[in-house]
């Protein structure tokens, strides 16, 4: 996992955006994603990966709250609580993970087609902002591939 982030790089940080103009982006990005009924299956079922994990935080910690409830065995209950928030923790730090590998693969393609389509020209394997001089090939990452328009 090279250029690992904790939130996505959406463009290239040399390109000076306004609010108004990312906004757009990100609409021109949205509708060309939901055209591509692949992509949006691809970033659905990849981010409800870890769900069946916070399935089973619920369910201990349920247990635990039972046992609790019940008053009679307090170190059981300790244990039930502490293992479902043990679980939970886990769920929301892979729950983060699959979000962002869905946003790398589902949607940050469609960023990339969209800077391009309003004159940003973006390589659609990086996101580094291509000059109009550059060659086909990205001087950033040598992919080939110019963001698909
Ligand atoms: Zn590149």
């Amino acid at each position: 996992m090279a250029n690992w982030n904790w939130w996505p790089q959406f463009h290239d940080p040399s390109l000076r955006l306004s609010w108004r103009e990312q906004t757009a982006i990100h609409w021109d990005a949205n509708l060309r994603m939901l055209r591509d009924w692949r992509a949006c299956w691809r970033f659905t079922w990849i981010s409800v990966l870890p769900v069946p994990l916070l399935a089973a935080a619920l369910t201990v910690a349920t247990q635990g709250l039972q046992v609790a409830i019940g008053g009679t065995y307090t170190a059981h209950a300790n244990a039930w609580l502490f293992l479902g928030l043990l679980l939970l923790l886990t769920y929301l730090f892979l729950q983060h993970i699959a979000f962002m590998v869905a946003m790398r693969r589902g949607y940050l393609p469609f960023v990339r087609a969209a800077l391009s389509a309003r004159g940003y020209p973006t390589c659609a394997a990086c996101g580094h902002l291509l000059g109009p001089s550059d060659p086909q090939a990205c001087p950033e990452c040598g992919s080939g591939h110019r963001a698909l328009r």
